[in-house]
Protein backbone atom coordinates (compact mmCIF):
# COMPACT_ATOMS: atom_id res chain seq x y z
CA UNK A 1 0.00 0.00 0.00
CA UNK A 2 1.48 3.43 -1.11
CA UNK A 3 0.50 6.40 1.09
CA UNK A 4 -0.46 9.69 0.04
CA UNK A 5 2.73 12.28 0.08
CA UNK A 6 3.05 14.47 2.89
CA UNK A 7 1.94 17.00 0.66
CA UNK A 8 2.98 19.63 2.76
CA UNK A 9 6.13 18.72 3.39
CA UNK A 10 6.55 18.30 0.07
CA UNK A 11 5.15 21.71 -0.78
CA UNK A 12 8.14 23.05 1.78
CA UNK A 13 10.26 21.18 -0.36
CA UNK A 14 9.17 22.35 -3.97
CA UNK A 15 8.80 25.79 -2.32
CA UNK A 16 11.92 26.54 -0.73
CA UNK A 17 13.92 24.77 -4.43
CA UNK A 18 11.30 26.08 -6.91
CA UNK A 19 8.34 27.82 -7.12
CA UNK A 20 5.71 26.11 -9.15
CA UNK A 21 3.58 28.84 -10.31
CA UNK A 22 6.87 30.09 -11.97
CA UNK A 23 7.40 26.82 -13.42
CA UNK A 24 3.67 26.64 -14.88
CA UNK A 25 4.38 30.27 -16.14
CA UNK A 26 7.30 29.31 -18.07
CA UNK A 27 6.79 25.97 -19.76
CA UNK A 28 4.69 24.67 -22.14
CA UNK A 29 4.21 21.34 -20.97
CA UNK A 30 2.48 20.42 -17.81
CA UNK A 31 3.49 20.71 -14.24
CA UNK A 32 1.66 18.18 -12.06
CA UNK A 33 2.36 19.19 -8.13
CA UNK A 34 1.69 16.36 -5.04
CA UNK A 35 -2.21 17.83 -4.83
CA UNK A 36 -2.95 18.25 -8.16
CA UNK A 37 -5.47 15.05 -9.14
CA UNK A 38 -3.60 13.20 -11.46
CA UNK A 39 -0.44 13.07 -9.40
CA UNK A 40 -0.48 9.27 -7.97
CA UNK A 41 -0.60 7.84 -11.51
CA UNK A 42 2.00 10.55 -13.19
CA UNK A 43 4.59 9.36 -10.07
CA UNK A 44 3.94 5.75 -10.56
CA UNK A 45 6.83 3.51 -12.47
CA UNK A 46 6.53 -0.01 -13.58
CA UNK A 47 8.46 -1.79 -10.35
CA UNK A 48 6.14 -1.10 -7.25
CA UNK A 49 8.45 -1.64 -5.10
CA UNK A 50 9.66 1.98 -6.01
CA UNK A 51 6.47 3.80 -5.71
CA UNK A 52 6.69 4.95 -2.07
CA UNK A 53 8.94 8.05 -3.70
CA UNK A 54 6.89 11.24 -4.33
CA UNK A 55 8.44 13.42 -6.43
CA UNK A 56 8.36 17.43 -5.27
CA UNK A 57 6.72 18.10 -8.84
CA UNK A 58 6.71 16.69 -12.21
CA UNK A 59 6.94 17.96 -15.67
CA UNK A 60 5.83 16.68 -18.60
CA UNK A 61 7.86 18.50 -21.49
CA UNK A 62 5.75 19.84 -24.56
CA UNK A 63 9.00 20.19 -26.40
CA UNK A 64 12.78 19.97 -26.04
CA UNK A 65 12.49 24.22 -24.88
CA UNK A 66 11.05 23.15 -21.71
CA UNK A 67 13.58 19.59 -21.10
CA UNK A 68 16.27 22.42 -21.14
CA UNK A 69 14.18 24.78 -19.04
CA UNK A 70 14.02 22.04 -16.27
CA UNK A 71 17.47 21.13 -16.85
CA UNK A 72 19.07 24.73 -15.88
CA UNK A 73 16.13 24.73 -12.98
CA UNK A 74 17.44 21.72 -11.43
CA UNK A 75 20.73 23.08 -11.81
CA UNK A 76 20.70 26.39 -10.53
CA UNK A 77 18.02 24.99 -7.42
CA UNK A 78 19.86 21.69 -6.75
CA UNK A 79 16.88 19.47 -6.57
CA UNK A 80 17.68 16.42 -7.66
CA UNK A 81 16.62 15.67 -11.28
CA UNK A 82 15.04 11.92 -11.77
CA UNK A 83 14.54 11.55 -16.20
CA UNK A 84 11.58 9.40 -16.93
CA UNK A 85 11.09 7.70 -20.68
CA UNK A 86 9.17 4.57 -19.94
CA UNK A 87 9.90 4.05 -16.29
CA UNK A 88 11.45 0.42 -16.56
CA UNK A 89 14.24 1.37 -14.51
CA UNK A 90 15.23 -1.72 -11.87
CA UNK A 91 16.86 0.29 -9.87
CA UNK A 92 14.25 2.53 -9.60
CA UNK A 93 16.49 5.68 -11.17
CA UNK A 94 12.98 7.51 -12.72
CA UNK A 95 11.85 8.70 -9.93
CA UNK A 96 12.79 10.87 -6.55
CA UNK A 97 11.48 11.90 -3.13
CA UNK A 98 10.78 15.16 -3.47
CA UNK A 99 12.78 16.01 -6.15
CA UNK A 100 12.49 16.90 -9.92
CA UNK A 101 10.27 14.34 -12.47
CA UNK A 102 11.21 15.30 -15.80
CA UNK A 103 8.76 12.77 -17.13
CA UNK A 104 9.39 12.42 -20.98
CA UNK A 105 6.49 10.30 -21.80
CA UNK A 106 4.59 13.18 -23.75
CA UNK A 107 6.86 12.99 -25.84
CA UNK A 108 5.70 10.89 -28.57
CA UNK A 109 6.74 12.80 -31.85
CA UNK A 110 7.79 9.75 -34.34
CA UNK A 111 8.81 11.28 -38.27
CA UNK A 112 9.13 7.38 -40.49
CA UNK A 113 10.85 8.08 -43.64
CA UNK A 114 10.13 5.34 -45.32
CA UNK A 115 12.44 6.21 -48.84
CA UNK A 116 15.14 6.73 -46.71
CA UNK A 117 14.71 3.79 -44.17
CA UNK A 118 14.93 6.20 -41.03
CA UNK A 119 12.60 7.36 -38.47
CA UNK A 120 13.52 10.29 -36.07
CA UNK A 121 11.41 9.11 -32.78
CA UNK A 122 10.62 11.16 -29.35
CA UNK A 123 12.44 9.78 -25.94
CA UNK A 124 8.71 9.33 -24.33
CA UNK A 125 7.73 6.67 -26.89
CA UNK A 126 7.51 2.67 -25.86
CA UNK A 127 8.90 -0.10 -27.43
CA UNK A 128 6.01 -1.18 -28.54
CA UNK A 129 4.42 2.47 -29.67
CA UNK A 130 7.43 2.38 -32.19
CA UNK A 131 7.19 -0.84 -33.80
CA UNK A 132 3.08 -0.76 -34.43
CA UNK A 133 3.87 2.50 -35.83
CA UNK A 134 6.90 1.63 -38.19
CA UNK A 135 5.42 -1.81 -38.66
CA UNK A 136 2.84 -0.19 -41.06
CA UNK A 137 5.12 0.52 -43.10
CA UNK A 138 7.08 -3.00 -42.89
CA UNK A 139 10.14 -1.74 -41.21
CA UNK A 140 11.24 -2.31 -37.84
CA UNK A 141 14.17 -1.07 -35.40
CA UNK A 142 15.31 -3.55 -33.29
CA UNK A 143 14.32 -2.78 -29.66
CA UNK A 144 13.68 -5.61 -26.68
CA UNK A 145 11.11 -8.24 -25.70
CA UNK A 146 8.44 -6.16 -23.80
CA UNK A 147 6.87 -3.48 -25.54
CA UNK A 148 5.71 -1.15 -22.42
CA UNK A 149 9.87 -0.06 -22.28
CA UNK A 150 10.66 3.51 -23.31
CA UNK A 151 13.23 4.13 -26.18
CA UNK A 152 14.93 6.30 -23.76
CA UNK A 153 16.41 4.01 -21.02
CA UNK A 154 16.39 0.66 -23.57
CA UNK A 155 18.35 2.72 -26.13
CA UNK A 156 20.87 4.25 -23.90
CA UNK A 157 21.74 1.75 -22.37
CA UNK A 158 22.44 -0.53 -25.21
CA UNK A 159 19.21 -2.67 -26.41
CA UNK A 160 19.04 -6.20 -26.88
CA UNK A 161 16.00 -8.21 -28.13
CA UNK A 162 14.49 -10.17 -30.82
CA UNK A 163 16.58 -8.28 -33.79
CA UNK A 164 19.81 -8.37 -31.93
CA UNK A 165 21.88 -11.39 -34.56
CA UNK A 166 21.11 -9.63 -37.58
CA UNK A 167 20.59 -5.74 -36.58
CA UNK A 168 22.63 -6.00 -33.78
CA UNK A 169 21.94 -4.11 -30.69
CA UNK A 170 19.58 -0.49 -30.81
CA UNK A 171 22.61 1.70 -30.38
CA UNK A 172 24.09 -0.18 -33.70
CA UNK A 173 20.75 1.26 -35.24
CA UNK A 174 20.94 4.38 -34.14
CA UNK A 175 21.94 6.96 -36.36
CA UNK A 176 21.85 10.84 -34.41
CA UNK A 177 20.00 11.41 -31.42
CA UNK A 178 19.31 15.14 -29.81
CA UNK A 179 19.82 15.78 -25.94
CA UNK A 180 19.95 18.86 -23.48
CA UNK A 181 23.59 18.34 -21.96
CA UNK A 182 23.93 19.77 -18.18
CA UNK A 183 24.48 23.68 -19.61
CA UNK A 184 21.13 23.45 -21.01
CA UNK A 185 21.81 23.33 -24.23
CA UNK A 186 20.35 21.60 -26.90
CA UNK A 187 23.03 19.79 -28.98
CA UNK A 188 22.75 17.38 -32.23
CA UNK A 189 24.95 14.16 -32.23
CA UNK A 190 25.84 11.99 -34.31
CA UNK A 191 29.43 10.28 -36.09
CA UNK A 192 30.20 13.70 -37.07
CA UNK A 193 29.13 16.27 -34.33
CA UNK A 194 30.09 15.54 -30.80
CA UNK A 195 31.06 11.86 -31.62
CA UNK A 196 32.61 11.70 -28.22
CA UNK A 197 28.56 12.49 -26.75
CA UNK A 198 27.66 10.32 -29.23
CA UNK A 199 30.08 7.15 -28.49
CA UNK A 200 29.01 7.57 -24.75
CA UNK A 201 25.40 8.02 -25.24
CA UNK A 202 25.08 4.42 -26.92
CA UNK A 203 25.85 2.64 -24.01
CA UNK A 204 26.64 5.13 -21.26
CA UNK A 205 22.87 5.59 -20.32
CA UNK A 206 21.73 8.90 -18.95
CA UNK A 207 24.93 9.98 -17.63
CA UNK A 208 25.60 12.88 -20.42
CA UNK A 209 22.48 14.43 -20.49
CA UNK A 210 18.30 14.14 -21.42
CA UNK A 211 18.10 13.25 -24.92
CA UNK A 212 15.05 14.63 -26.42
CA UNK A 213 14.64 12.22 -30.00
CA UNK A 214 16.52 9.55 -31.43
CA UNK A 215 16.93 8.78 -35.36
CA UNK A 216 17.03 5.18 -36.34
CA UNK A 217 17.92 3.53 -38.74
CA UNK A 218 14.72 0.81 -39.98
CA UNK A 219 15.19 -2.06 -41.61
CA UNK A 220 12.51 -3.64 -44.17
CA UNK A 221 11.28 -6.46 -41.46
CA UNK A 222 7.82 -7.33 -42.42
CA UNK A 223 6.56 -10.47 -42.04
CA UNK A 224 8.29 -12.80 -39.85
CA UNK A 225 8.13 -16.38 -38.21
CA UNK A 226 7.93 -16.31 -34.67
CA UNK A 227 6.34 -16.77 -31.44
CA UNK A 228 6.37 -18.61 -28.60
CA UNK A 229 7.82 -22.68 -27.97
CA UNK A 230 7.21 -24.32 -24.94
CA UNK A 231 9.32 -27.29 -23.90
CA UNK A 232 10.04 -29.30 -21.12
CA UNK A 233 13.07 -27.81 -19.07
CA UNK A 234 15.21 -31.11 -18.94
CA UNK A 235 18.77 -30.33 -19.16
CA UNK A 236 18.95 -32.24 -22.60
CA UNK A 237 16.35 -29.93 -24.00
CA UNK A 238 17.67 -26.91 -22.29
CA UNK A 239 21.15 -28.17 -23.63
CA UNK A 240 20.13 -28.83 -27.22
CA UNK A 241 18.01 -26.04 -27.42
CA UNK A 242 20.54 -23.65 -26.60
CA UNK A 243 23.23 -25.60 -29.04
CA UNK A 244 20.54 -25.31 -32.07
CA UNK A 245 19.77 -21.30 -31.00
CA UNK A 246 23.66 -20.61 -31.49
CA UNK A 247 24.10 -22.34 -34.58
CA UNK A 248 21.05 -20.76 -36.20
CA UNK A 249 21.54 -18.54 -38.88
CA UNK A 250 21.62 -14.49 -37.87
CA UNK A 251 18.14 -14.36 -38.98
CA UNK A 252 16.94 -15.84 -35.48
CA UNK A 253 16.87 -14.37 -32.29
CA UNK A 254 16.15 -16.59 -29.09
CA UNK A 255 15.37 -15.53 -26.00
CA UNK A 256 14.53 -18.63 -23.09
CA UNK A 257 12.99 -18.63 -20.19
CA UNK A 258 13.33 -21.45 -17.64
CA UNK A 259 10.99 -21.42 -15.07
CA UNK A 260 8.04 -23.35 -13.28
CA UNK A 261 5.16 -23.37 -15.60
CA UNK A 262 2.37 -20.74 -14.25
CA UNK A 263 -1.32 -21.41 -15.22
CA UNK A 264 -1.78 -20.19 -18.98
CA UNK A 265 -4.72 -21.23 -20.80
CA UNK A 266 -2.88 -22.02 -24.03
CA UNK A 267 -0.52 -24.63 -21.79
CA UNK A 268 -2.67 -28.09 -21.25
CA UNK A 269 -3.08 -28.13 -17.58
CA UNK A 270 -0.46 -31.36 -16.85
CA UNK A 271 2.32 -28.96 -17.66
CA UNK A 272 1.48 -26.31 -15.07
CA UNK A 273 3.86 -26.50 -12.51
CA UNK A 274 6.03 -28.14 -14.16
CA UNK A 275 9.44 -27.06 -15.16
CA UNK A 276 9.29 -25.47 -18.98
CA UNK A 277 11.26 -23.46 -21.40
CA UNK A 278 9.12 -20.60 -22.23
CA UNK A 279 11.08 -19.21 -25.98
CA UNK A 280 10.77 -16.46 -27.69
CA UNK A 281 11.77 -16.59 -30.80
CA UNK A 282 11.78 -14.21 -34.01
CA UNK A 283 13.68 -15.30 -37.46
CA UNK A 284 13.18 -12.53 -40.13
CA UNK A 285 14.59 -14.63 -43.18
CA UNK A 286 11.88 -15.69 -46.17
CA UNK A 287 8.96 -17.37 -44.55
CA UNK A 288 9.49 -20.60 -46.44
CA UNK A 289 12.70 -21.18 -44.68
CA UNK A 290 11.15 -20.93 -41.46
CA UNK A 291 10.23 -25.01 -41.60
CA UNK A 292 13.90 -25.88 -41.69
CA UNK A 293 15.34 -23.05 -39.61
CA UNK A 294 12.66 -24.28 -37.02
CA UNK A 295 12.92 -28.19 -37.23
CA UNK A 296 15.81 -28.63 -34.85
CA UNK A 297 13.86 -26.86 -32.24
CA UNK A 298 10.57 -28.84 -33.23
CA UNK A 299 12.05 -31.77 -32.73
CA UNK A 300 12.64 -31.51 -28.95
CA UNK A 301 9.47 -32.55 -28.97
CA UNK A 302 7.33 -29.12 -27.71
CA UNK A 303 4.09 -28.93 -25.36
CA UNK A 304 3.14 -25.74 -27.12
CA UNK A 305 3.61 -24.51 -30.51
CA UNK A 306 2.90 -21.13 -31.21
CA UNK A 307 5.42 -20.10 -33.83
CA UNK A 308 3.64 -19.19 -37.20
CA UNK A 309 4.00 -16.54 -39.99
CA UNK A 310 3.64 -12.71 -38.55
CA UNK A 311 3.70 -9.17 -39.03
CA UNK A 312 6.71 -8.47 -36.64
CA UNK A 313 4.73 -5.90 -34.56
CA UNK A 314 2.85 -8.92 -33.58
CA UNK A 315 5.69 -10.45 -31.55
CA UNK A 316 5.37 -7.90 -28.62
CA UNK A 317 1.83 -9.21 -28.04
CA UNK A 318 3.25 -11.62 -26.09
CA UNK A 319 5.09 -9.73 -23.79
CA UNK A 320 1.83 -7.45 -22.92
CA UNK A 321 3.09 -6.37 -18.95
CA UNK A 322 2.22 -3.33 -17.87
CA UNK A 323 3.31 -3.50 -14.32
CA UNK A 324 5.68 -5.25 -12.65
CA UNK A 325 5.98 -7.86 -10.16
CA UNK A 326 5.74 -6.29 -5.94
CA UNK A 327 9.09 -7.70 -4.88
CA UNK A 328 11.75 -9.11 -7.07
CA UNK A 329 15.77 -10.25 -6.58
CA UNK A 330 17.60 -10.38 -9.79
CA UNK A 331 20.54 -10.81 -11.46
CA UNK A 332 22.17 -10.97 -14.68
CA UNK A 333 25.51 -12.23 -15.59
CA UNK A 334 27.05 -13.18 -19.10
CA UNK A 335 27.95 -17.17 -19.89
CA UNK A 336 30.61 -18.46 -22.29
CA UNK A 337 29.42 -21.29 -22.53
CA UNK A 338 25.95 -23.79 -21.90
CA UNK A 339 26.77 -27.64 -21.70
CA UNK A 340 24.99 -30.17 -20.51
CA UNK A 341 26.62 -29.64 -16.65
CA UNK A 342 25.32 -25.63 -16.55
CA UNK A 343 21.81 -26.81 -17.70
CA UNK A 344 21.55 -29.37 -15.06
CA UNK A 345 22.66 -26.23 -12.36
CA UNK A 346 20.20 -24.11 -14.14
CA UNK A 347 17.62 -26.89 -13.42
CA UNK A 348 18.53 -27.33 -10.24
CA UNK A 349 18.66 -24.40 -8.59
CA UNK A 350 15.57 -23.01 -10.43
CA UNK A 351 14.06 -26.35 -8.66
CA UNK A 352 15.16 -24.98 -5.06
CA UNK A 353 13.29 -21.64 -4.96
CA UNK A 354 10.39 -20.98 -2.84
CA UNK A 355 9.12 -18.07 -4.56
CA UNK A 356 6.07 -17.77 -6.20
CA UNK A 357 7.94 -17.29 -9.51
CA UNK A 358 11.58 -18.14 -10.82
CA UNK A 359 12.57 -17.75 -13.81
CA UNK A 360 15.70 -18.05 -15.90
CA UNK A 361 16.17 -16.05 -18.79
CA UNK A 362 19.14 -17.22 -21.51
CA UNK A 363 19.63 -14.93 -24.35
CA UNK A 364 21.90 -16.30 -27.32
CA UNK A 365 24.09 -13.70 -28.70
CA UNK A 366 26.80 -13.01 -31.72
CA UNK A 367 25.86 -12.28 -35.13
CA UNK A 368 25.92 -8.04 -35.98
CA UNK A 369 26.36 -7.12 -32.70
CA UNK A 370 29.27 -9.06 -32.22
CA UNK A 371 30.54 -7.90 -35.52
CA UNK A 372 30.71 -4.16 -34.24
CA UNK A 373 34.31 -3.61 -32.56
CA UNK A 374 34.23 -3.23 -29.02
CA UNK A 375 36.06 0.07 -28.57
CA UNK A 376 33.10 1.51 -31.52
CA UNK A 377 30.20 2.42 -28.37
CA UNK A 378 30.51 2.42 -24.99
CA UNK A 379 28.47 -0.95 -25.05
CA UNK A 380 31.71 -3.11 -25.10
CA UNK A 381 30.69 -6.88 -24.67
CA UNK A 382 30.64 -7.41 -27.57
CA UNK A 383 32.58 -10.81 -27.44
CA UNK A 384 29.83 -12.21 -24.84
CA UNK A 385 27.77 -15.28 -26.28
CA UNK A 386 25.07 -15.71 -23.65
CA UNK A 387 23.63 -13.42 -21.29
CA UNK A 388 21.91 -14.54 -18.52
CA UNK A 389 18.97 -13.37 -15.95
CA UNK A 390 18.11 -15.00 -12.49
CA UNK A 391 14.94 -13.66 -11.07
CA UNK A 392 12.92 -14.58 -8.44
CA UNK A 393 9.45 -12.84 -7.45
CA UNK A 394 7.70 -12.80 -4.26
CA UNK A 395 5.17 -10.79 -2.38
CA UNK A 396 6.33 -10.51 0.96
CA UNK A 397 9.18 -8.12 1.99
CA UNK A 398 10.24 -10.14 5.01
CA UNK A 399 11.16 -12.95 2.66
CA UNK A 400 13.51 -10.70 0.79
CA UNK A 401 16.78 -12.06 2.79
CA UNK A 402 15.90 -15.64 2.07
CA UNK A 403 15.51 -14.99 -1.97
CA UNK A 404 18.86 -12.88 -1.82
CA UNK A 405 20.33 -16.17 -0.41
CA UNK A 406 19.19 -18.65 -3.15
CA UNK A 407 19.81 -15.95 -5.60
CA UNK A 408 23.55 -15.61 -4.89
CA UNK A 409 23.85 -19.33 -4.69
CA UNK A 410 22.61 -19.44 -7.67
CA UNK A 411 24.58 -16.69 -9.68
CA UNK A 412 27.60 -18.47 -7.75
CA UNK A 413 27.50 -21.45 -9.27
CA UNK A 414 26.91 -20.65 -12.97
CA UNK A 415 29.89 -18.14 -12.53
CA UNK A 416 32.43 -18.84 -15.43
CA UNK A 417 35.34 -16.68 -14.75
CA UNK A 418 34.92 -13.25 -16.30
CA UNK A 419 33.02 -10.81 -14.83
CA UNK A 420 30.80 -8.20 -16.99
CA UNK A 421 26.90 -7.20 -17.25
CA UNK A 422 24.57 -4.99 -19.22
CA UNK A 423 24.09 -2.36 -17.31
CA UNK A 424 20.33 -2.08 -18.02
CA UNK A 425 20.35 -5.38 -16.59
CA UNK A 426 21.55 -3.80 -13.44
CA UNK A 427 19.71 -3.10 -10.67
CA UNK A 428 20.45 -0.96 -7.17
CA UNK A 429 23.93 -3.32 -7.30
CA UNK A 430 26.37 -0.62 -6.23
CA UNK A 431 29.24 0.90 -7.52
CA UNK A 432 31.47 -2.52 -8.43
CA UNK A 433 28.57 -3.86 -10.55
CA UNK A 434 28.51 -0.89 -12.48
CA UNK A 435 32.08 -0.76 -12.60
CA UNK A 436 31.78 -4.48 -14.79
CA UNK A 437 29.30 -3.01 -17.18
CA UNK A 438 32.48 -1.13 -18.58
CA UNK A 439 35.85 -2.53 -19.49
CA UNK A 440 38.54 -0.39 -17.79
CA UNK A 441 39.24 2.01 -21.35
CA UNK A 442 35.62 2.11 -21.91
CA UNK A 443 35.10 3.91 -17.86
CA UNK A 444 38.20 5.74 -18.55
CA UNK A 445 36.46 7.28 -21.37
CA UNK A 446 32.95 7.82 -20.24
CA UNK A 447 34.33 9.61 -17.07
CA UNK A 448 36.58 11.52 -18.96
CA UNK A 449 33.39 12.84 -21.36
CA UNK A 450 31.32 13.05 -18.14
CA UNK A 451 33.75 15.33 -16.41
CA UNK A 452 33.48 17.85 -19.23
CA UNK A 453 29.76 17.69 -20.16
CA UNK A 454 28.57 16.99 -16.21
CA UNK A 455 31.33 18.18 -14.01
CA UNK A 456 28.55 18.42 -11.36
CA UNK A 457 27.30 15.38 -11.74
CA UNK A 458 23.69 16.87 -12.30
CA UNK A 459 22.75 13.50 -13.96
CA UNK A 460 23.21 11.10 -11.40
CA UNK A 461 19.98 9.28 -11.21
CA UNK A 462 21.25 6.69 -13.13
CA UNK A 463 23.81 4.13 -12.97
CA UNK A 464 25.91 6.74 -12.25
CA UNK A 465 29.86 7.19 -13.99
CA UNK A 466 30.84 10.42 -11.62
CA UNK A 467 32.70 12.65 -12.79
CA UNK A 468 36.35 13.52 -11.80
CA UNK A 469 36.68 15.53 -9.08
CA UNK A 470 38.86 19.03 -9.75
C1 LIG B 1 9.96 -6.01 -18.11
C2 LIG B 1 11.28 -5.55 -18.64
C3 LIG B 1 11.77 -6.11 -19.80
C4 LIG B 1 13.00 -5.69 -20.32
N1 LIG B 1 13.46 -6.26 -21.47
C5 LIG B 1 14.60 -5.80 -22.02
C6 LIG B 1 15.09 -6.33 -23.24
O1 LIG B 1 14.50 -7.25 -23.83
N2 LIG B 1 16.23 -5.82 -23.76
C7 LIG B 1 16.90 -4.81 -23.16
O2 LIG B 1 17.91 -4.37 -23.71
N3 LIG B 1 16.48 -4.30 -21.98
C8 LIG B 1 15.36 -4.78 -21.41
N4 LIG B 1 14.94 -4.28 -20.20
C9 LIG B 1 15.79 -3.32 -19.49
C10 LIG B 1 15.49 -1.92 -19.97
O3 LIG B 1 16.22 -1.68 -21.16
C11 LIG B 1 15.94 -0.90 -18.91
O4 LIG B 1 15.20 -1.11 -17.73
C12 LIG B 1 15.75 0.52 -19.42
O5 LIG B 1 16.53 1.38 -18.64
C13 LIG B 1 14.31 0.93 -19.36
O6 LIG B 1 14.12 2.10 -20.09
P1 LIG B 1 12.88 3.04 -19.72
O7 LIG B 1 13.00 4.24 -20.56
O8 LIG B 1 11.63 2.26 -19.73
O9 LIG B 1 13.20 3.34 -18.20
P2 LIG B 1 13.35 4.65 -17.30
O10 LIG B 1 13.12 4.13 -15.92
O11 LIG B 1 12.44 5.72 -17.77
O12 LIG B 1 14.82 5.07 -17.51
C14 LIG B 1 15.90 4.21 -17.17
C15 LIG B 1 17.17 5.04 -17.01
O13 LIG B 1 17.46 5.73 -18.21
C16 LIG B 1 17.44 7.15 -18.01
N5 LIG B 1 16.72 7.73 -19.15
C17 LIG B 1 15.57 7.31 -19.69
N6 LIG B 1 15.24 8.05 -20.75
C18 LIG B 1 16.21 8.98 -20.87
C19 LIG B 1 16.43 10.04 -21.77
N7 LIG B 1 15.59 10.28 -22.76
N8 LIG B 1 17.53 10.81 -21.61
C20 LIG B 1 18.41 10.56 -20.59
N9 LIG B 1 18.25 9.56 -19.70
C21 LIG B 1 17.15 8.78 -19.84
C22 LIG B 1 16.69 7.34 -16.71
O14 LIG B 1 17.06 8.52 -16.07
C23 LIG B 1 17.07 6.11 -15.92
O15 LIG B 1 18.32 6.30 -15.32
C24 LIG B 1 13.73 -4.69 -19.65
C25 LIG B 1 13.24 -4.14 -18.47
C26 LIG B 1 12.02 -4.55 -17.97
C27 LIG B 1 11.52 -3.97 -16.69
Amino acid sequence: MVNKPNVQSQQQTSQSLISIAELRAGLNGQVIAPDDPGYDEARSVFYGAHNNRCPGVIVQPANADDVARVVLLARESGAELAVRSGGHSLAGHSTTEGGILLDLSSLKGLEIDVEARTAWAEAGLTAGEYTVATGKHGRATGFGDTPSVGIGGLTLGGGVGFLVRKYGLTIDSLLAAELVTADGQLRRVDAHTHPDLFWAIRGGGGNFGVVTRFQFRLYEVDTIVGGMLILPATPDVITAFIAAADAAPDELSTIANMMVAPPMPFLPEEHQGKLIVMALMAYTGKTSSGDQVFAPFRALGPLVDMVKPMPYPEIYKLMEIEEGPPQEVACSLFLNHIDRGVAETLVEHLRASTASLVVAQLRVLGGAMARVPAEATAFAHRDRRFMAVIGAVYEDPSETPEHEAWLNAYVAALHQGKSGVYVNFLGDEGEMRIREAYPRATWDRLTEIKTRYDPTNLFRLNQNIPPVSR
